[in-house]
Parts: C-alpha cells; structure tokens; sequence
C-alpha cells in the first residue's frame, strides 16, 4: 500500500519533509542499509516541493538581495565559476591545507568547506572558512542538518553573517550511521529546504524562525545540492528548482560522469524556470588512479565512472597514467562547459590531492588557450 507523508517520515532515518535525499542507492534502498526501502519515490505527489506551485513561478520572486564578493558578482554576471571542494582536516591544524588552496591561485574563485562529512568529525566548517577568508579565500561554508536543531542552525549562519564567509550550502547531511561515531543521534529537526528557508528568512526578512526581528541581516549566498544521477533520476531536476525557488541562489551538483544525462538535467532545470534565477554548478570529480574510480563506483550513489577512462589508464604507461587522467578530465571539463545552462564547475580532489586539481586546472587553461576561449 502506497504510505502517507507522515509514514514516509516514520520510515525514513532522516525524517525527511522534502524526500528523498540524495542517498537513494541504485536498487532503491536507503544510504542507511538495505533493511530500509526509500518510501519517497512512491509517494511524489504528496511531497511538498512538487505541491507548491506558486513557488514555481520564479519570475513573481521578489529578486534575491545583491551579495558583495567575487563569487557572487561573477555569478551574477553569468561569468564561469570555478569552487574547489575541501574536507578540512581532522586535527586543529589549518595551516598546511590553507596553504595548499592558496597555492592554487585566483583561478579557483572559491573554496567549498565540507561539514563533517561521511558523518565523521572534522574541524568545523565554519571555522575552516574563517582562516580561508583570512587568507584572502573565499570561502563556501557548508551546513548540515544532521546534528542540530533550527536554533543551532540559525546561530551558525549568524555566525557565518558575522565573519563574512561567501556563500553557505545548506545540506540534509549523511546520517550518522555512515560515520564512525554509530552512537550519535541524528538530529534532523529540519531538512535541507527547511535550512534555506532559515537562511534566506535571515538574510532577506531580516527574521528568526521564531519570528523576531534581527538587526544585523547576514549577507552570503545561499546554496543547495543536486543529485542529477540519483534515484529517482526523473525528478531531480524539477526538485533541484524547487530549492531554487525556496530561496537558493546556486545548486552544486554531485559529480558528473554521464554527460547526456547532465545535459537532460540542465535544459529540465531551464524549463522549470530555475535558471533564469539561481546558477546550476556542476561536479567534477578529479579521478587520477584506477582505485579511486572504484571506489567511486563502490561507494558514491549515482558514481559511474567511464569504463573507456579505466581502460585508457589501464593501456597508460605506469610513467604517463596520471598525465593522460587530468588530460581526460580537463577535456571533460570541456564539454561540461559546453552544456547549456552551466554557470561553473565544483571540484572534487579525491584524497585531499590537492595538487592534481593545480595540475588540473593548468590543463583546463591550456585547452581555453588552444580553443581560443
Ligand atoms: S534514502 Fe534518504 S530520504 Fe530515503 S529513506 Fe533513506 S534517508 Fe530517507
């Protein structure tokens, strides 16, 4: 029998008002374990996100107010953004990764600060992206719903208001089971519509959920996530612009791997409307070796890396594999571009190799230069 909203929120681990999250696994199971069947595909015309119609009429909007910095006046003159993701460390210590992002340079136009993810601690977001803008790095503060309520999600974007960080990314979060702190309760008070609905209620109404007044309006970007490859693959689009319409200005995707599919994603969030808008942000994730393909594969719902890249390094000389990757991924990054309705690309270094996105994005200007752009 086909479950109500309310049951579905009874079965699903992360009490999810906007299912499904981006942890549906390709057999229709949850990201939590196989035990659980994600009750959300089957009831998607009860969800919230597909009923609000009006919220779909993005050009009735009032316009989002004008956020200062480089990532945000490049965005909003259609210019091409370039973010590179980061994990900040699991120690106290920022001074080497600081160090390694800014050696990437002014073509990285902002640093996308992971919080707490596969549900592990991490030095916290909000103070990783506090020592980026020190350095003179824009930084993307993310922020998950996993382990706080609405009032300790309200305090964290005051404070990312307070120092000035660029942009905040508001995720429904991995569940803690994933993690190594098993004993940990999921908090889930709200979802990651409910948490741009938080941030843009303190940025544009000036407004705490409760209602009071507050002073000193914060002012970021508000991002969101995609899962263009995520079951159920037909509805991603249409539920990546209703956060658009829920009051966020860009959706940074998961990694890409399937083009065609990437490109049916951006021409549906067109339609819908969405990117007259918001900004559609595509990932990258920057593959050098076979074993971080597999692991992808493995590991990442939706990862499905190109059998022809694992056989081109497989032919690739032990001395030349890594140079023909990043040649592929540059010449992926390419074509990306090439996409109608993508406004940047998010890069995703697997195992903190941050030098392969340096080596990467060397490539990436040697194939601009050779195609004259
Ligand atoms: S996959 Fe996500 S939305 Fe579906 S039941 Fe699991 S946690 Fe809930």
């Amino acid at each position: 029998m086909t479950p109500t909203l309310v049951e579905a929120r009874s079965i699903c681990p992360k009490r999810m008002l906007h299912g499904p999250c981006g942890g549906v696994r390709d057999d229709g199971t949850c990201e939590v374990g196989p035990h659980i069947t994600c009750p959300y595909p089957l009831i998607l015309d009860q969800l919230p996100w597909r009923l609000a119609q009006d919220a779909r009429l993005g050009h009735l909007m009032r316009p989002a107010p004008r956020v200062s910095g480089r990532l945000a006046s490049k965005l909003a003159a259609g210019e091409f953004v370039i973010l590179a993701e980061l994990w900040p460390p699991a120690d106290a210590d920022l001074r080497r990764i600081v160090a390694r992002y800014q050696a990437l340079g002014p073509s990285v136009d902002a640093v996308n600060v992971a919080d707490s993810p596969l549900a592990q601690p991490f030095m916290s977001s909000l103070a990783a992206c506090a020592a980026f803008k020190q350095a003179g790095l824009e930084a993307i503060m993310n922020l998950s719903c996993k382990d706080r309520s609405r009032i300790a999600l309200q305090a964290e974007l005051m404070g990312a208001g307070a120092l000035g960080i660029n942009a905040v990314l508001c995720i429904t979060g991995d569940h803690p089971t994933l993690g190594d702190h098993k004993a940990a309760p999921p908090v889930y008070d709200l979802d990651s519509f409910g948490l741009i609905r938080l941030a843009r209620q303190l940025r544009d109404d000036g407004q705490f959920d409760s209602g009071r007044a507050v002073a000193g309006r914060p002012s970021y970007l508000i991002g969101a996530a995609g899962s263009p490859f995520t079951r159920p693959v037909e509805v991603q689009a249409e539920r990546a612009a209703a956060k658009i319409f829920a009051g966020a200005d860009f959706i940074a995707t998961q990694a890409v791997f399937d083009l065609d599919r990437f490109a049916t994603f951006a021409r549906q969030m067109t339609d819908f409307g969405a990117l007259e808008r918001g900004r559609l942000i595509a990932g990258v994730a920057v593959v050098t070796t076979p074993e971080q393909a597999r692991w992808l594969n493995s590991n990442v719902p939706g990862a499905n890396v190109s059998p022809a890249f694992m056989e081109m390094l497989a032919r690739a000389l032990p001395s030349e594999s890594r140079r023909a990757a990043l040649r592929w991924n540059a010449e992926f990054v390419a074509r990306l571009r090439q996409i109608e309705g993508v406004s940047g690309i998010l890069l995703y270094a697997m195992e903190h190799d941050v030098e392969s996105l340096g080596e990467l994005l060397a490539e990436v200007a040697r194939t601009d230069a050779g195609a004259g752009r």
